[in-house]
């Protein structure tokens, strides 16, 4: 999930600001148009001339200070829910916002047959207590950011990535059948294995086990979890840097 902060709102102050200056002089003129028929030529062009230039000295400058406070609000909201639901070491979802996401999804799918079919990754980080021990804990929190972006580089738009643990990451894969997504979680795999870790040392000591659960029936999240979690444990159990699919069972 990529964070957007291109839309600045600029366009919508400037349109308030035209648009409710013109409804203004619209306004101001139909009231005074009842007195029309009574002025002479002199007068109607004076008071022409004030109910277009009042409104447009008084209400312009009143609905931008408006229009740009409300539009200051609406990015600080933004940006406050955006950092709700980020962690702010890798920059992906948080445990919270993945599974908010993730629930929705699913809720949907019980409903649109046609969506029910996905896959559901857990990627944990292997011996990444010995990681940090070896090189400190700064260069831990380094190699957690290089395992996010190598998961984020392999995924499509839509698919939904969040840091569910300490170092272990879900990934959720929607629309996405047994065989793409054990090609999705080797890529992942390899792509780890062979990042170059600490920077500028080659030393390979990254590697991640992959526990990945497949469904085309309705499953819940829990549901999903657990048989990624019993796949991560065999993966765990055969020897790390390896990946391992369940199906969830019908
Ligand atoms: P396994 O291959 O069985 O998963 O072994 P492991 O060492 O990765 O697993 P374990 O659960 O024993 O240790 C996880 C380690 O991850 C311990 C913890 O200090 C470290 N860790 C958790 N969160 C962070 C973090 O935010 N930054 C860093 N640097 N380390 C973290
Ligand atoms: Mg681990
Ligand atoms: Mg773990």
């Amino acid at each position: 999930m990529k964070l957007d902060f291109s839309d600045t709102g600029w366009a919508r102050v400037v349109a308030g600001v035209v648009g409710g200056t013109i409804f203004c002089i619209a306004v101001a003129l139909f009231v005074e148009s009842f007195n029309f028929h009574e002025m002479s030529e002199e007068r109607f062009r004076y008071a022409l001339t004030v109910n277009i230039l009042l409104p447009m000295g008084l209400a312009a400058p009143l609905l931008f200070l408006l229009l740009t406070k409300m539009r200051q609000l609406a990015i600080a909201h933004r940006e406050i829910s955006i950092i709700a639901s980020t962690d702010s070491l890798t920059a992906v979802l948080n445990r919270g916002a993945f599974k908010m996401l993730v629930d929705a999804y699913l809720k949907q799918a019980a409903r649109q047959p046609a969506l029910t079919a996905g896959a559901f990754l857990i990627i944990d980080a292997d011996h990444f207590k010995a990681i940090n021990d070896r090189f400190g804990h700064q260069k831990g929190d380094v190699a957690l950011r290089i395992i996010a972006r190598t998961i984020e580089q392999s995924l499509r738009h839509g698919d939904i990535v969040g840091r569910i643990g300490g170092e272990e990451f879900g990934v959720f894969l929607p629309g996405t059948g047994l065989e793409q997504a054990l090609v999705v979680a080797e890529r992942i795999r390899l792509q780890i294995d062979e990042a170059e870790f600490p920077p500028g040392a080659a030393a390979h000591n990254l590697s991640v086990s992959v526990g990945g659960a497949t469904f085309d029936q309705y499953a819940d999240y829990d549901d999903l979890f657990r048989i990624a979690d019993e796949s991560l444990y065999s993966a765990k159990g055969s020897g790390r840097n390896q990946v391992m699919f369940n199906s969830l069972a019908a």
